[in-house]
């Protein structure tokens, strides 16, 4: 063998994660005798504080043991636990049938579906600012151009419509949209919905709904679904059991497809043809995919959202009083973004502002540059009110010592 490196594909060298351009240049400090609070990963699970179900857990067990679901299902899901998602999200209005149901590795892999069937290299998809960074992730690899929106902070991050607008070109294939949330933790009423389906239906553009937070939200808030909510605009909506059953790893995810003109027929095909290549979701998750949606108590879900409404509640109310951070309040999913006042703070930007509030602190957050959102950081509110307490104190001394004189 000759000693000379081989090259990868270009597609593979292509994707890109904004997270990781931003995060790995950030330096965690080694001898701190703080310790560390780290408030930002996106991931429920991590301080122990927010577990599955136990009757979720059985159900998982029981399939294991019975032997039964070891073998490959359809490549787009098995038909029990498609229905268990047509059944789950269906309306009088907006029925759901198995065939309008695929199954994928997580919320994640149903993004890579929808993203793919929509749109190759050439296309442009219009995606949100600020945003979840999986979106211009999938778009780098696909070759497609990302086009962001703005979302507006002063209007609890509504969607900027005339801007969204002006966006699109014969290029665009596809419009995703994030309601509730991740980074903002915002959620969108109903009118303002059913403005953007109005946009949406003179632009004539397919719409992805990523609403992966369904029903993570706080009182007086409600979930409205894009497709429960639109009239004639097809929708593949987007979803999984990662962030309401707090199982992420688990990766299940489905798009449902939301099409009662027949708009979508030729992207429905072109995913059950993707979906072939990785042959779905996992086999014992699938299996128990009915019990999770059907036969989890209503308790776990009032459960979860009041201990997030806690937390995020908590947080606001501290960051408020903190001279230099102006909290923008969510209204469900697990985040919380906050403008850093740099014209008050002897900080450059909120990558600054993360870094020294890292290396003195040991409180960690993500910084909004990541989401689109220069400026903001993103804060989570999973870890347990201890922890969010001691990190209160830590910022209040942290922007005291930085004030501006
Ligand atoms: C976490 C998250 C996902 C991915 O969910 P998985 O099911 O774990 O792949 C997708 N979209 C948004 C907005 C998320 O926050």
């Amino acid at each position: 063998m000759k000693h000379v490196p081989f090259k990868a594909s270009k597609s593979s060298m292509r994707v890109y994660n904004p997270i990781r351009a931003t995060i790995d240049t950030i330096v965690h400090p080694v001898n701190s005798d703080k310790e560390p609070i780290p408030l930002s990963i996106g991931d429920p699970t991590v301080f122990g504080n927010m577990l599955p179900h136990d009757y979720v857990k059985q159900a998982l067990h029981k399939v294991i043991d019975s032997n039964s679901f070891n073998g490959y299902f359809n490549a787009a899901g098995s038909p029990e636990a498609r229905k268990a998602v047509a059944d789950r999200f269906s309306t009088p209005k907006n029925p759901l049938w198995d065939r309008d149901v695929i199954l994928a590795s997580g919320c994640s892999g149903a993004l890579l579906l929808a993203l793919t069937a929509c749109a190759a290299a050439g296309d442009n998809v219009l995606i949100p600012r600020p945003g979840f960074s999986l979106y211009p992730t999938i778009c780098a690899y696909l070759g497609v151009e990302c086009r962001y929106y703005n979302l507006l902070p002063d209007k609890e991050w509504d969607i900027d419509l005339e801007h969204m607008k002006s966006l699109v070109d014969e290029n665009t294939k596809a419009i995703v949209v994030n309601n509730p949330s991740n980074p903002c933790g915002s959620v969108w009423s109903k009118e303002h919905i059913l403005e953007i389906l109005d946009v949406v239906k003179q632009l004539h553009v397919p719409l992805i709904s990523d609403e992966v937070y369904f029903d993570m939200v706080f009182e007086g808030k409600t979930f409205y679904s894009f497709g429960d909510l639109s009239e004639d605009v097809p929708v593949l909506i987007v979803g999984g059991i990662a962030k309401r059953y707090l199982v992420p790893g688990w990766r299940l995810g489905w798009v449902l497809i939301q099409d009662r003109h027949d708009l979508l027929s030729e992207i429905r095909q072109g995913m059950y043809k993707l979906a072939q290549l990785t042959l779905g979701a996992n086999s014992l998750v699938q299996s128990i995919l009915p019990e999770i949606l059907h036969n989890t108590p209503q308790e776990f879900y009032d459960n979860s959202n009041r201990l997030l409404e806690e937390h995020a509640t908590y947080l606001v109310q501290r960051i408020s009083k903190i001279d230099g951070m102006h909290v923008i309040p969510p209204g469900g999913a697990m985040y919380i973004m906050v403008q850093v006042e740099v014209d008050k703070l002897d900080v450059k930007d909120d990558v600054d502002f993360t870094q020294k509030l890292l290396t003195e602190e040991n409180v960690f957050v993500l910084p909004g540059t990541i989401f689109g959102a220069v400026g903001f950081v993103r804060l989570v509110v999973c870890s347990p009110l201890e922890k969010l307490k001691m990190a209160c104190d830590r910022m209040e001394d942290f922007c005291k010592r930085h004030k501006k004189l």
